[in-house]
């Protein structure tokens, strides 16, 4: 309905890359036997104390300032209260009135019109553990306290919200995703949990200020379930306000299988958490050499990566944009480069066949068999005539199945381009002898798109490795 005008903010949770946990010594890893990666910090012992994790807490600086915040030289942490079975202590560490990142940034581009989404906050705390609940009917569920207390950060998008359409909300997670992999405190993996995102829909009839009722979607864990629920959230809010109805403020789940949201729990209100400051926890002071020292670590993040691609190697705005997607990406598509000197090559084969073989493989960029220096081999070979194009299509599926590298599956598949004029005239007299109605009819009409009939043989009898620039011009010397 276009007379309703979809109003997004995010919330999206990242677990941090770091050894150990937030307050404890115990592993921080994705998955584990149950319950082996804990202690009594962790499990929420009675006396048991927290001692804050550095590397977590400079994790979040360094977001923050990636996401150009300012940074509260004094934070603290505070004791959030709920109560849920994977929750020991029974409240939650968190940061609530003065959180590390105030106030930052990030842009966007959706159908070619940039934007700026604003940010307002950037906090860590700690996760939570997991439940397992078993199949309906069987009055049982388990808990893992495995991922209980793995530093967790959160970054909240400002108010009033910018974001206004499912497209700009994926494209925000896009590009919040790709800043937080190049700087490396997160992994980014939303099927695995580590990037989890909660967009807070509502929509509002257009040329209205008011804002309207929100509702909080959860578990969705791709880019595409975060657009199709937020699609699907506006679409029914907007139903609901045109029939009269109201909507409630509730936090909903995202059902995979139906495509659809559905009413979860009314939302608490924030005076529910009775937040205070947490006693075992001293403030956190954070002085101006450590924010400069992180500052001037900053690698490149993606929207400069993307333009220096663009002029460096004068990629189109397209091109350059899918790949520095992930930093990975951007790494593969320049060792390549710099091993063979073409940087089209190498992205028209990044992002046509290798691409089609990762994504049937189910792999990422960085799990390729088939490494940069190979693939600039192979480009190399296309280059000096060594092989094909055509054969450089076989040998990239075969590098990509065994991770061998170019030169060698070359060599014992026999895949060199036949260039010696003397092996292919004596297979363009077979073809031409073979095909005598389809000669005499190139000699009757001129050289039609016959002729291509006839190279196509000559390529189909020497498996596609003949020169095809050779094969054309002595069929052509043969016919006249
Ligand atoms: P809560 O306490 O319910 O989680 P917050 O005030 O923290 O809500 O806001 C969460 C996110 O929702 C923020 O990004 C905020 O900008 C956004 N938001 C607030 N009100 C609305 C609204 N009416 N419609 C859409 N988004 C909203
Ligand atoms: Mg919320
Ligand atoms: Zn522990």
């Amino acid at each position: 309905m276009p007379e309703y005008e979809p109003i997004v903010g995010m919330e999206c949770h990242a677990e941090l890359l770091t050894d150990s946990k937030m307050f404890c010594g115990c592993r921080n890893a994705f998955g584990g036997e149950p319950n082996t990666r804990c202690c009594p910090v962790c499990m929420g012992m009675p006396g048991a104390l927290p001692v804050m994790n550095r590397k977590a807490v400079e994790h979040v600086i360094r977001t923050a300032l990636a996401l150009n915040c300012t940074i509260n030289p004094h934070a603290k942490f505070d004791r959030k209260n709920y109560f849920y079975p994977d929750l020991p202590k029974g409240y939650q560490i968190s940061q609530y009135d003065v959180p590390i990142g105030v106030g930052g940034w990030l842009d966007i581009e959706v159908n070619g019109f940039a934007k700026r989404i604003h940010i307002r906050r950037v906090h860590l705390e700690e996760d939570t553990g997991k439940l397992f609940h078993s199949p309906a009917g069987v009055r049982e569920s388990f808990v893992d306290l495995n991922r209980s207390g793995v530093p967790l950060m959160e970054i909240v998008t400002e108010f009033p919200p910018d974001i206004r359409s499912a497209d700009e909300a994926r494209e925000y997670l896009v590009k919040l995703r790709a800043i937080l992999t190049y700087i490396e405190v997160c992994d980014g993996k939303m099927e695995e949990g580590s990037l989890r995102c909660e967009p807070n829909v509502s929509v509002r009839f257009r040329g209205t200020d008011a804002f309207g009722t929100k509702t909080e979607i959860k578990n969705l864990n791709s880019f595409r379930s975060v657009q199709r629920g937020v699609e699907f959230e506006c679409a029914r809010q907007a139903e609901l306000l045109e029939h009269g109805e109201r909507v409630l403020q509730e936090t909903r789940g995202w059902s995979e299988a139906k495509q659809a949201t559905f009413s979860q729990r009314s939302k608490e209100e924030e005076q529910e958490y009775r937040y205070f400051p947490d006693p075992d926890l001293v403030p956190l002071h954070i002085s101006e050499e450590w924010i400069d020292g992180v500052r001037a670590e900053l690698p490149e993040l993606p929207d400069a990566r993307r333009a220096r691609f663009e002029t460096e190697y004068g990629l189109s705005p397209y091109d350059a944009a899918l790949l520095t997607d992930t930093r990975d990406l951007s790494s593969y598509f320049e060792e390549a480069v710099k091993a063979c000197g073409d940087a089209k090559f190498v992205s028209n084969w990044m992002m046509g066949d290798l691409t089609r073989l990762l994504n049937g493989a189910g792999k990422a960029i960085e799990q390729s068999p088939v490494k940069p220096a190979y693939l600039a081999t192979m480009i190399n070979r296309i280059v000096d005539g060594t092989i094909s194009g055509k054969i450089a299509k076989s040998l990239l599926e075969e590098m990509f199945a065994t991770g061998e590298q170019p030169d060698a599956i070359i060599e014992t598949r026999g895949w060199k381009t036949i260039r010696d004029s003397g092996a292919i005239m004596s297979i363009v007299e077979r073809v031409i002898s073979e095909n005598p109605t389809i000669v005499a009819e190139i000699r009757e009409q001129g050289f039609t798109q016959k002729k291509g009939f006839l190279v196509g043989q000559v390529m189909k009898a020497t498996q596609g490795k003949a020169d095809p620039r050779e094969v054309n011009r002595l069929i052509d010397e043969k016919i006249k």
